[in-house]
């Protein structure tokens, strides 16, 4: 069985200068297994609390627990813990073999073990026979699939991974977020990853934590940050977003009025708003509007097409929509009949459900 908090953060704060929270009031259950990515902008604390976590860093309140075990008087080299660093390059005088071999002989692995472990590891990287090469003589990739080996090498519960694919270029980081995804699969490790890449954290993890001045906006899998988020930040932080900005004329049966100072109103899902009279930001994702619907949509508006960007499998629309000019559409590129062209006039619909009601942010 799973064990449900193996990792706990515990009402953590974080300063370094005694005077400014970098870390606020952080509470965060991650399960035994799971996959769970700390996301955000830079600077929001993602890598503080890795550290506090690695025992690089001493949380300034709160406490820190893996396995039940409160971990602030255990040293980083006993919390068992593998890590995988942007910048913590291999050990550039070392063979491969001797950089895996280094967490194991810290730990006083015997010397056949040693071995079968090393051949595991690189094996799980799609590198085996690459023992006796330097650092020097292998890429970027390589060299960062050898640096997750040797985070695995030891067999850690937990493994620590801060921005790991930031150096590699766009095809060999997805490459990569693919193949660390499934070696977590296979060998069922806790990760707790840390990036600021949207894309990637929706890939690879089961669960992400958007951070954002220090604290966690919204613990979601990655379906429901998408599909549900809960504040504009996230909203805005992942994926794209179209916004209204207005007030709560009318809230009843679970739905809500918002008017725009334009006059119009909009239908929406009171996610944030409890009272008439509320300020509000609306949430909407583009596809989540249609053009020419032919099913009944709780909100009808025209309008003027402004730029059209062909994107390959869709193509986007910018409209002129209820004086919001930044308004984007996807359109899927097989309903090329549809005639669009800068300047028409098209009907956009949508329904309450999917516009949401936000702080006003
Ligand atoms: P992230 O990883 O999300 O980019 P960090 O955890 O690195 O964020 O930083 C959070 C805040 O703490 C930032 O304002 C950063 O400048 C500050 N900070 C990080 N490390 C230190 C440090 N060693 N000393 C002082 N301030 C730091
Ligand atoms: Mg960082």
């Amino acid at each position: 069985m799973a064990k449900e908090n193996f990792v706990r953060f515990e009402n953590v704060d974080k300063s370094y200068d005694g005077k400014v929270l970098v870390v606020k009031g952080l509470n965060l259950n991650i399960k035994e297994g799971e996959f769970v990515t700390m996301l955000g902008p830079s600077g929001s604390g993602k890598t503080t609390c890795l550290m506090m976590l690695a025992g690089f860093e001493t949380p300034t309140n709160g406490e820190i627990y893996i396995d039940n075990q409160a971990i602030s008087n255990v040293p980083p080299h006993k919390r068992g813990i593998g890590m995988v660093f942007q910048n913590y390059a291999l050990f550039p005088h070392m063979t491969v073999y001797e950089n895996l071999a280094f967490p194991l002989r810290v730990r006083k692995i015997p010397k056949d073990d040693i071995d079968k472990k090393i051949d595991k590891a690189l094996s799980m990287v799609s590198l085996q026979g690459y023992q006796a090469r330097m650092p020097m003589q292998l890429s970027g990739g390589q060299q960062q699939r050898v640096a997750v080996a040797r985070s695995l090498v030891f067999d850690p519960k937990l493994v620590l991974m801060d921005e790991p694919l930031g150096a590699l270029d766009k095809n060999l980081r997805e490459n990569m977020q693919y193949e660390i995804k499934h070696i977590h699969e296979n060998i069922g490790v806790t990760v707790v990853y840390v990036t600021h890449d949207q894309t990637e954290a929706l890939t690879m993890s089961n669960r992400i934590a958007v951070f954002n001045d220090g604290k966690i906006q919204q613990l979601s899998t990655p379906n429901e940050l998408y599909e549900e988020p809960m504040n504009s930040f996230v909203a805005k932080f992942i994926g794209e977003n179209n916004t209204f900005k207005g007030e709560v004329t009318e809230l009843a049966d679970g739905k809500c009025k918002v008017k725009l100072s334009s006059g119009e109103e909009i239908l929406s899902n009171p996610i944030f708003v409890k009272s008439k009279g509320q300020k509000t930001t609306i949430s909407l994702r583009p596809e989540r509007a249609i053009i020419d619907s032919r099913t009944p949509m709780d909100n009808n508006y025209k309008g003027i097409i402004e730029e059209i960007i062909y994107h390959g499998d869709h193509t986007r629309l910018r409209v002129n929509l209820l004086r919001n000019k930044e308004f984007i559409l996807k359109v899927p590129n097989i309903s090329s009949d549809m005639k669009i062209k800068i300047g028409k006039e098209i009907n956009v619909g949508w329904n309450s459900v999917d516009c949401r009601a936000l702080d006003p942010k």
